[in-house]
């Protein structure tokens, strides 16, 4: 599409949004239904197309991207009517007596752009909140997740008019995406595209979220629960082949459990992930270019359990990568894909040191019964969200908000927060004119302002 055509969408757009018709919560309500009813009549269609595009089995395409988005309308649906009714806030001395309120308003025109690795869920939870704050909203999936990429538009255009909601489609450049003028930009995906995003965002003043990744470090304690903690380590960094923003990216374990966690490591690879690079239900890499990315930082490595490839199908089997450090080239950036460095460390307090001089992550796991221990990493790294002895499921929860920090983003999202980042907050004070206190006249005396 080019950049001419993309305007006058956007102007439609502006038009259908000064009707005020976005602002009326049971037309969102209304919008949220039909966007649930569309998915689910093409749940068998969009199942194919993750399949298509990643490899994903049709239960965990629906764990990890359907029923995300389910989840996400049912909850907005049931609260929305609260969430925008203004809210009463307490006055203060030079308020009073009036009332004092925040509203919530929609921003106007949002554009939201999602990439590969849940291209359905990171494309479809954001447009939740953005209908339900009452915007107009343009969509554009990512060029790597085709098959996905091309159904989305035929969803959206199905129950949406234009002048509405709009998916472009992904042969769009990028400039002529970006040079438009937008509300809103609701952005997930590299911190490299992130930066561009938000020099453009910076020309017209637009607000924005950028929901990043990074190298999210997972702790082991010498305490920890090993087998459990191998188990949940296993589960959460090989889901969509660790193509995943909040997947851990390195283990630290201290170093007198180190050989332990790793035979644990390795069992529980054995038991799920036998053969993994020639398995149907095994997640493949989006494309060559990743292939080929992991396939060298593999090859840097001299110490690895599992990670065989299968070219043909672009597919790696889960690797623990048992000896290596922070100088390696695996080190230096995000995996984003079936490899775990396991790092042994053995004090904690210079292990802290070390990440701190390190860019921000995204999300950080903690495997301790020492409550001391856990709480001295939340405090003391700075992190988006995490979890402790657990992995991900803090994005499972939607009175959590999620979301990045410093280089893995700003903002978040998900339930109420999806509709608080959507949303103007307007600061109102409505006053009476029965009672007019002196006090506030006082800077209007002349008496106080004469010089002594
Ligand atoms: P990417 O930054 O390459 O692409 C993301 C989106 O931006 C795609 O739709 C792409 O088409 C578009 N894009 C690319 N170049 C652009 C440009 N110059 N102008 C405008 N748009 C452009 O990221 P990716 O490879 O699709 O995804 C992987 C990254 O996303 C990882 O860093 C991962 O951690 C991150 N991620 C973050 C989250 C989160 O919720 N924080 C979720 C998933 C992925």
């Amino acid at each position: 599409m080019t950049k001419e055509e993309i305007t006058k969408i956007i102007d439609k757009q502006r038009c259908f949004f000064a009707t005020n018709k976005t602002k009326d919560v049971s037309f969102r309500i209304e919008a949220l239904k039909k966007l649930r009813k569309e998915i689910k009549n093409r749940e068998p269609e969009i199942l194919t197309a993750l399949y298509k595009d990643l490899g994903k089995s049709r239960s965990e395409a629906y764990l990890t991207e359907l029923s995300i988005v389910y989840n996400e309308i049912n909850i907005v649906i049931s609260n929305l009517k609260k969430w925008s009714r203004p809210k009463k806030v307490k006055g203060s001395i030079a308020t009073f007596p009036s009332g004092n309120y925040i509203y919530s308003e929609p921003y106007g025109i949002v554009l939201i752009i999602a990439p590969w690795n849940y291209p359905f869920n990171l494309l479809i939870t954001p447009l939740i909140g953005a209908i339900a704050a009452g915007n107009c909203c343009i969509l554009r999936s990512s060029e790597n997740s085709i098959n996905t990429a091309k159904i989305i538009p035929r969803i959206i255009c199905n129950i949406f008019p234009e002048n509405y909601i709009y998916c472009l489609d992904t042969y769009t450049e990028h400039e002529n995406v970006l040079n438009q003028r937008y509300d809103y930009i609701f952005f997930t995906g590299s911190p490299r595209v992130g930066k561009i995003i938000m020099e453009k965002a910076s020309e017209h003043l637009t607000p924005i979220s950028l929901e990043l990744g990074g190298k999210s470090p997972c702790f082991v304690d010498k305490n920890a629960n090993i087998e459990v903690a191998a188990k949940r380590i296993i589960w959460g960094k090989f889901i969509n082949a660790g193509q995943t923003c909040i997947s851990i990216d390195f283990v630290l374990v201290h170093k007198d459990i180190k050989e332990k966690l790793i035979a644990e490591l390795k069992k529980q690879l054995d038991l799920n992930y036998k053969d993994a690079q020639k398995s149907d239900s095994y997640p493949k890499i989006i494309n060559k270019h990743h292939y080929i990315r992991l396939k060298k930082l593999l090859a840097g490595e001299n110490n690895v359990i599992g990670g065989i490839c299968n070219e043909k199908e672009c597919k790696i089997s889960p690797a623990l990568i048992t000896e290596t450090d922070f100088s390696k080239p695996i080190m230096q950036e995000e995996i984003f894909g079936p490899l775990l460095p396991i790092i042994a460390y053995s004090n904690i307090d210079e292990t802290i040191k070390e990440l701190k001089e390190k860019e921000l992550p995204l999300a950080c796991y903690i495997f301790s019964e020492d409550k001391k221990y856990s709480e001295k990493i939340i405090n003391e790294l700075s992190f988006g969200g995490g979890c402790v002895n657990d992995v991900i499921l803090h994005i499972c929860n939607h009175n959590l908000p999620f979301g990045g920090v410093g280089q893995s983003g700003m903002g978040a999202y998900h339930g109420c927060y999806s509709f608080e980042t959507f949303s103007q907050k307007k600061a109102i004070i409505k006053n009476t004119t029965r009672i007019d206190l002196p006090l506030r006249y006082i800077l209007l005396n002349k008496k106080y302002n004469q010089k002594n």
